[in-house]
C-alpha cells in the first residue's frame, strides 16, 4: 500500500480512524511481499506489535500518544534498537543485541513511532552501493539489476518499496543522499551535530550524520524535527533552530543559489546533466536569482575524505576484538590470538583496506605527508564553502555523477567505488547540510538534485527544497 504523509498517519491514528497495529500490520506485509529486494535483514515483529497495541489502547482512553502516533518506519542497522540484533551488516557484530537505544530511536519512540525493521547496509557504512553487506546484496527499487546506492542501499530502497513511510539513514560521506538518488527518494543529511551520535555504530566521527530518508520534504522535515537538538549523551549536538522545521515556509523568489562550477564539470552523465540544467531553468523561472559559484579545492574533497574516513573507521573499529561485542573466535589458544582471529574472519574485505589505509596515514612515518595535509586541505575547503555560503544563499550541483550502476559492476575495483562519491563527501567534511531532491530520470532510473547551504541553515534548506519539490522538475 501507498502511505499518506506521516503527519496524516498519526492524525488519523490519534483520530481513531485507523490504528496502530494495522498500519505496523501493513508494514510488515509489505516487507514480506518485497522480500526479493532484500531491503531488510531483520524484522522486529514482537516489539512493534506490543508497542502498536499499547498505543490503540492509550488512544482508547483517550491519553496523549506524541505526534508520530502509529507511523511504522525502519531503521537502518547500525542503530541500536531494541527488539532485534545490531549488526551493521558486518559478521563481526552477530549475536550482539543492544544494552541500550539510539537517542534518535528513543526520540522518535517518545512521539509514538515504531520501529519495525532493519534496513541493509554496507558493513559498517562503508560503501557506496549496499554491495558490501557481509548478508545480502540489495537491488534497485526500480531495476533489480543494479543497485540501490549505499551505504543506506536498504533504507532508501525500503521507503521506495513503501514498506513504511519513513527509514533513517547515517550519512558520513554521502550515504543517505546517493541512495536517495539512485532510488528516487528526498535524502536528508543534517548540519553536522544537530541529531544525536549517541547508539549509533561509529564510522567517521567528525562526519557522521543521521537523517531520514522519505518521498516527501515534509516527512523528512518532521522527522528531523522530532529526532534533532542537544543531547547530553553527546557532546557534539547542536540546539535545533527556534523555528524547528515544520510548517516551511519558504519563497523562492529572490533566492540566491549557486551552481558549483567544479560539481557540473566534466565526467557528468549526460542525462544526469541535462536533469539538472532543466531545474536549473525551472528555478530561474520561479523567481530564484541563478549564479556561478567556484570552490577551487573541490577536486581535492575525495582525496581528503578517503584519508580522513579510514583514519577515523582504523580508530574506531578498534573496540571490534572479539570480547566485548558479538563474533568471537572459538578455538584461540590465548587472548592474542582470540583478538587476531577474531577480527580477521569477523571483519570483512573493505573494513579490512580502511583499518589498513587508516593506520598506514595515522602511523608516526606518515602522518605529516597525509592525515596533517589531509586535515589542512579541509580548512581550505571550510574556509571556501564559507566564502561562497556569504554570497549566495543555497550551493546547487547533482548528488550523483550518473543513475545507478549494475550490480557488480565496480566491486572489483575499490578505486571506482570510491569516485561514486565525488559530489557528497564536502558536504560531510565541512559539515553543511546537504539533500538530495528526486528530478525526474533518464530511462526510467532516477536522477537527484543535491541543495546544500551553511551550517545551521536546516530549515531554510528544507524550505527551499519543499519549493522545489513543487515545481516537480
Ligand atoms: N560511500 C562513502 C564511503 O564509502 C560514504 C559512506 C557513508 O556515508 N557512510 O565511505
Amino acid at each position: 500500500m501507498a502511505w499518506d504523509s506521516i503527519a496524516t498517519i498519526a492524525r488519523k491514528v490519534q483520530a481513531g480512524e485507523i490504528t496502530a497495529l494495522d498500519q505496523v500490520t501493513a508494514a510488515f506485509k509489505t516487507i514480506e511481499d518485497k522480500q526479493e529486494f532484500s531491503a531488510i535483514i531483520a524484522t522486529l515483529e514482537d516489539r512493534a506489535l506490543e508497542r502498536a497495541k499499547i498505543i490503540d489502547d492509550r488512544i482508547a482512553k483517550g491519553e496523549a500518544v506524541g505526534r508520530l502516533a502509529g507511523v511504522p518506519f525502519i531503521a537502518k542497522d547500525n542503530f541500536l534498537v531494541f527488539g532485534a540484533e545490531t549488526t551493521a551488516a558486518s559478521n563481526i557484530l552477530r549475536g550482539f543485541t543492544a544494552p541500550y537505544q539510539a537517542t534518535a530511536i528513543e526520540r522518535l519512540e517518545a512521539e509514538g513511532a515504531i520501529c519495525v525493521a532493519k534496513a541493509n547496509l554496507d558493513a559498517f557504512a562503508h560503501g557506496s552501493s549496499t554491495e558490501n553487506s557481509d548478508f545480502m546484496v540489495t537491488k534497485n527499487p526500480h531495476d533489480v539489476t543494479r543497485v540501490p546506492g549505499g551505504s543506506s542501499g536498504g533504507s532508501a530502497a525500503a521507503v521506495m518499496l513503501d514498506m513504511a513511510p519513513f527509514a533513517l539513514g547515517t550519512d558520513t560521506g554521502g550515504s543517505i543522499r546517493l541512495p536517495a538518488s539512485y532510488c528516487g527518494a528526498v535524502g536528508y543529511k543534517p548540519t553536522y551535530g544537530l541529531v544525536s551520535r549517541s547508539g549509533v555504530v561509529a564510522m567517521a566521527s567528525s562526519t557522521d550524520v543521521i537523517g531520514p530518508i522519505t518521498k516527501t520534504v515534509d516527512d523528512s522535515a518532521l522527522v528531523l524535527d522530532v529526532m534533532s537538538g542537544l543531547d547530553d549523551m553527546d557532546g557534539t549536538t547542536i540546539p535545533a533552530e527556534a523555528a524547528g522545521y515544520i510548517d516551511l515556509n519558504g519563497d523562492l523568489v529572490g533566492k540566491k543559489i549557486g551552481v558549483v562550477k567544479e560539481y557540473m564539470a566534466e565526467g557528468i552523465a549526460p542525462g544526469v546533466r541535462e536533469r539538472i540544467e532543466a531545474a536549473i531553468e525551472q528555478l530561474k523561472a520561479a523567481g530564484a536569482v541563478v549564479s556561478e559559484v567556484s570552490l577551487p579545492s573541490l577536486p581535492t574533497a575525495l582525496a581528503v575524505y578517503y584519508i580522513l574516513c579510514p583514519a577515523e573507521v582504523s580508530s574506531n573499529l578498534s573496540r571490534y576484538d572479539g570480547q566485548r561485542y558479538g563474533h568471537s573466535y572459538k578455538d584461540a589458544k590465548d587472548l592474542t590470538e582470540s583478538y587476531k582471529k577474531s577480527r580477521s574472519t569477523g571483519f570483512g574485505k573493505e573494513a579490512k583496506r580502511r583499518i589498513m589505509i587508516g593506520t598506514y596515514v595515522l602511523s608516526s612515518g606518515y602522518y605529516d605527508a597525509y592525515y596533517k595535509k589531509a586535515q589542512t586541505v579541509r580548512t581550505k575547503l571550510i574556509n571556501e564553502f564559507n566564502d561562497a555560503l556569504s554570497q549566495v544563499d543555497f550551493l546547487l550541483g547533482p548528488t550523483a555523477a550518473d543513475v545507478a550502476f549494475k550490480i557488480g559492476e565496480n566491486t572489483d575495483d575499490p578505486l571506482k567505488m570510491y569516485l561514486t562519491d565525488i559530489l557528497t563527501v564536502a558536504a560531510n567534511l565541512v559539515g553543511v547540510p546537504s539533500i538530495n531532491i528526486p528530478v525526474g530520470s533518464v530511462d526510467g532510473l532516477p536522477v537527484g538534485l543535491q541543495l546544500m547551504a551553511a551550517q545551521r541553515q536546516d530549515r531554510a534548506l528544507l524550505s527551499i527544497a519543499k519549493k522545489v519539490e513543487e515545481l516537480q522538475i
